[in-house]
Parts: structure tokens; sequence; C-alpha cells
């Protein structure tokens, strides 16, 4: 029997993306329906969002005021699944990045813009839309979380199971508790044991004690959660909910990130043309790649000190960013300095997929990594990654160590602890293996063929849902 979910998410490819969780949100509806779960998924009608929908919508419902405006749920389409859009002008209909206003700071109203959208989810898990109604409800981040509260509030929480989502714990959604009415929340949740957090109303605090379930998008980052080191204060919250928290690792979409050849020697046309277009010369060292944000969680600050060294035996290193200025200041004058390293502070998919394909190493150093995509990229491009140990980049990639070399099965390099010294070292690893063709040939050949598409964590995700299901 087909499971019938509701995904609601502030982000999701191909409509709108500023990370990681709009991967999963676009790639989940498609690699679920093998799984007999029938994924509709709902998102903010931003500029871009309505723009997809064409001229003329259908319109699925309509009400008068929501948080201060009018509201209607339009239809449209994600991949061969219904999309549900929350045109609602007033919270969504601004220009530029979707969270931030022109001064690159959050909007003051994203409390309000986000549980807007989690409003109209618990209303389509109360009442159905369109001849459908969920069984299941599964909230990506703080902006989807508050849903199990409102529907607590509607009296629906004992017909349609819920699950958040956590894509990254440093995002916890806080608004001032005097936005407790202002937000609809009931005040029996405005306490330690609920919603509040040292003062504050936390979203995410609300989906972690509200939901059903909780997950989280890799089996390490799961249990780095529930230490006080990585839970960013919620960790105790979640060991107290450990029994109902599980880690699913993340999936990339196979179709979107096929390598250009066959086998990695295919590789050379493109780590010249890839030299080229960044303005690098030629070398027989390594070329290192990065595609990320530039904050402190991703440990490029430690790239930085590292970077010295590897380019005194070497390595190159092409990097593709924003985020920070003081970082990507610091890798411009790094750049003007080394002929050796080749930076573009911006957003580029086609440069993203360049440097993926072009490279012979991607660096993912980050403190924390809740799962990581980029090097999951290189695992089925052939450009081996070299990570930090930590949450999903510990899951998905075979350090070259002496077991893992001495055993054939290396896919790939992790460093700990996660400091300047250890990606250093590392870094020699690479140079001094990338010298041994034999070894390194291996390597990529292991990595391309890990599997790193969705189909087994689909089928964690369906039985998850399956098991979230209410009996009426
Ligand atoms: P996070 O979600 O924490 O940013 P992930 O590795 O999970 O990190 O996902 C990042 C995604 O965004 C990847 O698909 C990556 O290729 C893409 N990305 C990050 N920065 C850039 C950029 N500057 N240009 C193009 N794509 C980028």
């Amino acid at each position: 029997m087909t499971t019938r979910v509701l995904s609601v998410a502030s982000e999701c490819v191909p409509l709108v993306k500023t990370g990681g969780l709009a991967d999963v949100a676009g790639a989940l509806p498609a690699a679920l329906a093998a799984e007999e779960v029938e994924m509709r998924t709902l998102v903010p009608g931003y500029p871009v969002v309505r723009a997809a929908l064409g001229k003329e919508p259908e319109v699925l419902s309509e009400r008068v005021d929501l948080f201060g405006g009018p509201a209607r749920v339009l239809k449209g389409k994600l991949g061969k699944q219904a999309l549900y859009v929350l045109d609602a002008p007033h919270l969504y209909d601004r220009p530029g990045n979707i969270y931030l206003g022109p001064d690159g700071q959050d909007w003051p109203d994203n409390p309000v813009r986000f549980a807007a959208l989690s409003r109209a989810a618990a209303q389509i898990g109360a009442e159905g839309i369109d001849g459908w109604t969920p069984q299941v409800i599964q909230l990506h981040d703080w902006q989807a979380a508050l849903t199990p509260v409102y529907l607590h509030d509607m009296g629906a929480a004992d017909r349609v199971g819920t699950v958040t989502t956590i894509h990254n714990i440093a995002f916890q959604g806080l608004a001032p508790a005097t936005m407790l009415s202002q937000l609809g929340l009931p005040s029996w949740g405005f306490n330690p044991q609920g919603f509040e957090f040292y003062g504050k109303i936390s979203a995410l605090k609300a989906g972690i004690v509200y939901s059903d379930a909780i997950s989280t998008v890799s089996p390490t980052y799961a249990n780095e959660l529930m230490t006080m080191e990585f839970g960013m204060g919620l960790d105790g919250v979640l060991r107290q909910r450990r029994k109902d928290l599980t880690g699913i690792l993340n999936g990339i979409d196979e179709d979107a990130w096929t390598p250009p050849y066959k086998t990695a020697r295919g590789k050379a046309k493109h780590r010249a043309a890839l030299r080229e277009r960044m303005g690098l010369p030629d070398s027989d060292g390594p070329l290192a790649v990065v595609i990320s944000r530039l904050t402190q969680q991703k440990g490029l600050d430690l790239l930085l000190d590292a970077l010295p060294g590897f380019l005194e035996m070497g390595g190159q290193l092409a990097l593709l960013g924003s985020g920070d200025k003081a970082l990507s200041d610091a890798y411009l004058r790094a750049a003007e300095r080394n002929p050796g390293v080749a930076v573009e502070i911006g957003y580029d998919e086609s440069l993203a997929r360049a440097l993926v394909t072009g490279g012979d190493v991607i660096l993912v150093p980050s403190r924390f990594e809740p799962c990581g995509l980029t090097q999951m990229y290189g695992l089925r491009f052939g450009t081996l990654p070299v990570v930090a140990l930590t949450g999903g980049l510990a899951d998905t990639v075979i350090p070259a160590s002496a077991a893992g070399l001495a055993a054939g099965v290396a896919t790939g390099f992790q460093f700990h602890p996660v400091t300047a010294q250890a990606l250093s070292d590392t870094l020699a690893q690479v140079v001094d293996l990338f010298r041994q063709p034999a070894i390194w040939a291996k390597m990529q050949r292991n990595a391309m063929a890990h599997p790193v598409g969705w189909s087994a964590s689909a089928g964690a995700y369906g039985a998850l849902f399956r098991s979230l299901v209410k009996q009426p």
C-alpha cells in the first residue's frame, strides 16, 4: 500500500537552493517512488517559485489572513509529483536571497515567514488538500519545525505522523518570547520541556520535542548531535529522544552528477581545461578543489594555514565559494600571491561541475558536517575526497589508512583531529600517493564504484515513514 507523505521545505531543487537541504528535498520524491511512498512537497512562493508555476496555476485553497496578509496554496509539479506552493506575497514576494535582506542579515520577520509555512503544512495535515491527505509529514529544518505544535493545537496530532529532519543543527529558528501570540503558538508549549529555549521560542526544539520521530542526514551526525560538542544546546533534548532519532545518509542525484568519462583516466583533458579556465599553470602535482560556503563550519581557515606547505610540495588549489568576507578576502589574497592558487568568489553551478570533473582531490575540512554532498560528487567523479573525520564525511569516505590501503578499499583521505596540522599531514600523504599512479588509480576506481545514489537511503526513509503511519 502506498504511504502518503507531505514534505515541507523552505528550499527545493530545482526551484530554489542555498544548500544541501534543497538537494535532498528535491531528490526524495523521485527516489521514494520505488518505495511505494507518494511524496508531495510544500514550499514557500518566493518569486522564482511563483515564476516556475506559470501565469495561471490552479488555486487549491485561499485564506484572507495568514499572519498579516492573504495566502493561497497553488498547485505545481516537482518532477512527476505534485508540488504545493504557499503563495503569501506579504511574506515571500521579496528579491534576492530567500532568508536574507539586502543588508545581508536575516529578514527580521523570518520567524513569521516560516511559522506561516508550518501553519499551512499543519492545515494540510489536518484537512487535506487537492483531494489528498498526508499520513506523514516530513519537516525539513527549523523553517518547518513548528508544524507538530500547530497540529497538536488543531487536534490532528493523533492522526498524522511527523518527522523532523535536521540538516544542520546550527540553524534553530529562535524568536523572542514576545512573538508567542503573533506566531499563534500555544502557551502550554512555552516551557523547558516544550519549545522554550533559554527564554526564547525555538522552532527546531519544537520539532524535536513534538514530532513522532527525528531524523538527521548521517548516522555519525545522529550520534554527534547527542553530545555537548555538536548538539549546540539541544543535545540534552535529543538524548531524551534517543530511541526516536535516526541518521539516514543523503544520496546525490546520480543523473545530474554523472562524470563525462568512464574511468578516471578520462580526467586529463578536463583537468587541463580547468587549469586553463582558472588561469593555473601546468603542473604534475595534484590539483585540489573546493566548492563550499565560506564559513567557520567548513574549516576553510584551516586550509589557509595548510596551504603554503601543500603548494611547496607541488600541489595546486582551485576554490569556488561564497560567504564570510574575511575568508574570501584571505583566499583572494592567497591567489594574488601564489600562481598555484585560483579563487572564484560567487555561486556558480557550471564552475562547480568543472571543478569536480577536473580536480584530483576535493577538500572538505569541515569542523562539523551533517552529511555533505561535495565529497560524494568527488567519489562519483574519481576526485578523491580529503575530509575531516566528522558527520557524514566519516560515513562516506574510506580512508587511505594503512589498513584501508592494504585491503585495497580506500576511496579518499580522512584527518583527525580537525586541525591545520592534521590537514597538512594528510595533504602530504595526498602528494605522496598521487606520485604512485597504481595506488592512486585503484583508489579512483574504488571511489567511482562506491554507491552514492539514493537507493539504500530511500529504503530507510520508506521504512521510517511506514513506521509513522497512525492507524485510524
Ligand atoms: P551545505 O548544505 O552545508 O552548504 P553540502 O555539501 O551539503 O553543504 O551542500 C552544498 C551544495 O551546494 C553542494 O551541492 C555544492 O556543490 C553546492 N555549492 C556550495 N557552494 C557553491 C558555490 N559557491 N557554487 C556552486 N555550488 C555551490
